[in-house]
């Protein structure tokens, strides 16, 4: 049986990871559907890591097509308890530079365009999303970062926008005046359904512009953004195996294991059993049986 510890997901300009030693890769069907792409699975410091594609080779999939639920359960059948969410934002604030990497912690969704919970059709879980992200995963990649040859900021919020057009003047001073830090199309989702799986998350968020707010900059473009997501992605790709090599064996003090001890509201016996065994994975832990 195919197993990883950490899962990584790579987002614009991060499409594959290098180094990884017993590298192989696996096509995964799960009950929401297909991933966007084979997951590769190997080793780094001898730990098992699982790397996919958010939005499949050659980039294929715009952010409202990607099938979060599809990826993210993928990564929970490997039986993966840390994620890794890598993407490309906009920045919203002056000190947030191009070029450096920012670690939110908190979340604005506005999207409205994709399925975001695992718990429907029978059975109904309301996770507290009051602190959507791992503290003790930040710290550890703040602290590594520098290391990385990266300047990194650990707090803020990210306000995900549906897309795939980068934000109009107004939108991107209305999202400053609501004092977010970052502007990006993925994140919240994939926290609110790690969370619902009860797993580490830890979001990598790489400056690549300043959104159009921003008087001295050209309006934001493709170009400009590739330009310095090249360079991002390099760094990115050092500062992984120093966290993969730093990462204690153990979860910890964190509260992300047992995000849904207290969650699920749907008294068991009238929890359809095609929902059941849908979540099985998932929900097994608390509720062993229906009955
Ligand atoms: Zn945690």
């Amino acid at each position: 049986m195919e197993y990883a510890e950490i899962g990584i997901i790579g987002g614009s300009g991060f499409y594959d990871l290098e180094g990884l030693e017993e590298a192989h890769s696996v096509r995964l069907r799960t009950p929401f559907g297909a991933p966007s792409e084979k997951l590769m699975l190997g080793k780094l410091h001898g730990r098992a890591v699982a790397f996919l594609s958010r939005h499949g080779h050659g980039h294929r999939l715009n952010p409202s097509e990607v099938n979060y639920r599809a990826n993210l359960f993928a990564m929970k059948m490997l039986k993966v308890e840390r994620l890794v969410s890598i993407t490309a934002v906009g920045s919203l604030k002056e000190e947030l530079k191009p070029g450096e990497l920012v670690i939110p912690d908190q979340y604005v969704d506005q999207t409205f365009k994709r399925e975001k919970t695992f718990f429907e059709n029978g059975i109904v879980a309301h996770v507290s999303l009051a602190d959507p992200t791992c503290p003790a995963l930040g710290r550890l990649a703040q602290r590594l970062a520098a290391e990385a040859g990266l300047a990194a900021h650990r707090g803020g919020t990210y306000c995900n926008m549906e897309g795939p057009q980068f934000s109009s003047r107004a939108e991107s001073l209305a999202n400053r005046q609501l004092g977010h830090a970052l502007i990006g199309m993925t994140q919240a989702v994939e926290a609110k359904l790690a969370r619902e799986l009860e797993m580490c998350f830890l979001p990598l968020a790489f400056v690549t512009d300043y959104d159009c707010w921003h008087q001295s900059e050209e309006s934001v473009t493709v170009e400009m953004v590739m330009a310095n997501l090249k360079q991002g992605v390099a760094a990115i790709r050092k500062l992984l195996p120093l966290i993969i090599r730093e990462l204690p064996r153990d979860r910890g003090a964190c509260s992300c294991a047992n995000a849904l001890a207290a969650s699920i509201i749907t008294a068991p016996p009238l929890i359809p059993e095609k929902t059941y065994k849908k979540l099985e994975l998932i929900i097994g832990k608390y509720i062993p049986s229906r009955l």
